[in-house]
């Protein structure tokens, strides 16, 4: 139950409408438990039904995927890209192929998206697009032909300056380059229309190290401002082994933290003294696999084969990093009974809602994907702007600029969460500092 009636008879509402789409109603869930601290002083909102109107894309385009496998058979698959708010600048927003995928899960990406775009502070709208395909134990070359299958309808839909896909689960280098190649040939444009693109054909550097970095660079201020503290010797546990999570552990080893365990696809690996980054690191490439290779090299480390009994280890930060509702409230009481006191996600909504509650009451600090994981997507955006000015910064230029960007996501969100009473509810912060601009933009763009 929300403060607010107006919002009580939305989310009604929205738990009726979308009954079929439980991710897009955990999304609204705990972007309406930020709403209810302003709402009902902003009457504005609910006379231009700004969140009515936020709730519903602007576009959701569903298509056909067909291709043909190695052996020759007919594959059929559903491809979407969800169009969600254009309100402060192009769509903008990662491509996922994955078996699970599917339009309440884009729609709740899309719609956190829009909100993570606005407090990179950079002009770019939300979007996110998908299709239920795993490229897992695939050929390069049925890779290659399903990205050309999947962009030879999405190419009409998008451009520099109206819609701008980039990687996410299950999307690359190796994928963006088929979807830009294909792209590039039916619009004969070479154009910034995707970003993490390859360094030869327009991409930029320290994009793929983007994710991971930023976050260090986000848990590094929380620290600072709540702990007068740094990374040194912190007891740090990572899910995923993919680039966020791989990224971030080597960005909390170079920091000086101790990564304590880390999980892949297997289970996961622990060891109390401290893993050896640099090695997950080479054994993570290509597959993001590692822990069974790591096993043989350091048997004495600790191995369980369930990634999710990870939670249940002590540490003092934990970073989830693979993917949605990977902490519910079981694994959020197990952390804070093993020492761990701050929860920044790495991925995006790895933490369930009634998690996130527990978190904010019983001390430990948490942190949205949203505000914490958005250095990708801000290094996109300067990926963009280089391809506009077809110029290309160094490597130092970007990741200044990425450690900037994300000190002021931790600024907006710390300075948003103290303005309203509550200083260490980052969520409340980002939630209120990101919809604020797109609220004003929709306000003085018109009923549209
Ligand atoms: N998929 C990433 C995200 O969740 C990156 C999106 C982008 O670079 O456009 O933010």
């Amino acid at each position: 139950m929300y403060q607010s009636s107006y919002l009580n008879k939305l989310f009604e509402d929205v738990k009726k409408k979308y009954s079929s789409e439980p991710e897009f109603i955990s999304a609204v869930e705990e972007f309406f438990d930020s709403m209810d601290y302003m709402v009902d002083d902003e009457p504005n909102i609910e006379k231009y039904a700004i969140l009515e109107r936020i709730l519903i894309p602007e576009r959701v385009i569903s298509f056909r995927v067909a291709w043909v496998d190695d052996k020759g058979k007919v594959q059929v698959n559903k491809g979407w890209r969800v169009q969600f708010n254009s309100a402060i600048g192009p769509y903008k927003g990662g491509i996922r192929f994955d078996s699970s995928v599917n339009l309440s899960i884009l729609k709740f990406l899309a719609f956190e998206q829009t909100f993570k775009n606005s407090l990179t502070g950079l002009p770019l709208g939300g979007g996110k697009g998908g299709a239920d395909f795993t490229p897992r134990g695939r050929s390069d070359e049925e890779i290659m032909r399903f990205c050309q299958a999947y962009v030879s309808e999405l190419f009409r839909h998008i451009g520099p300056d109206t819609d701008v896909p980039a990687g996410d689960f299950g999307v690359g280098a190796r994928e963006i380059g088929y979807m830009y190649g294909m792209y590039k040939k039916l619009s004969n444009d070479f154009v910034g229309t995707f970003t993490g693109k390859g360094i030869s054909y327009g991409g930029s550097l320290g994009r793929k190290e983007a994710t991971g970095y930023g976050l260090l660079y986000f848990v590094s201020e929380m620290l600072k401002t709540f702990h007068n503290d740094t990374l040194k010797g912190k007891r740090v546990i990572i899910s995923g082994s993919g680039k966020v999570g791989k990224h971030a552990a080597v960005k909390a080893h170079a920091l000086g933290a101790k990564v304590v365990a880390m999980s892949d696809i297997n289970g996961f690996v622990y060891d109390e003294n401290g893993l050896d980054v640099p090695l997950i690191d080479k054994l993570s490439e290509p597959k993001g696999e590692y822990s069974l290779e790591y096993m043989k090299i350091y048997p004495e480390a600790k191995f369980v084969p369930t990634p999710k009994l990870m939670w249940g280890m002590p540490c003092d930060i934990a970073l989830p990093c693979a993917t949605q509702n990977e902490i519910d409230l079981e694994d959020a009481m197990k952390l804070k009974a093993n020492g761990c006191y701050m929860l920044v996600e790495g991925a995006n909504m790895p933490t369930a809602v009634e998690a996130i509650r527990f978190c904010n009451e019983n001390g430990i600090l948490f942190a949205p994907g949203k505000a914490s994981n958005a250095g990708g997507v801000a290094v996109s955006g300067l990926e963009m702007s280089q391809n506009a000015m077809h110029l290309s910064w160094t490597y130092q230029e970007v990741d200044q600029k990425l450690e900037q960007i994300m000190k002021n996501i931790f600024r907006k969100c710390h300075e948003t969460a103290q303005k309203y009473g509550q200083p260490k509810n980052l969520a409340l912060g980002a939630n209120i500092a990101g919809f604020i601009k797109v609220y004003d933009a929709m306000l003085q763009e018109g009923v549209i």
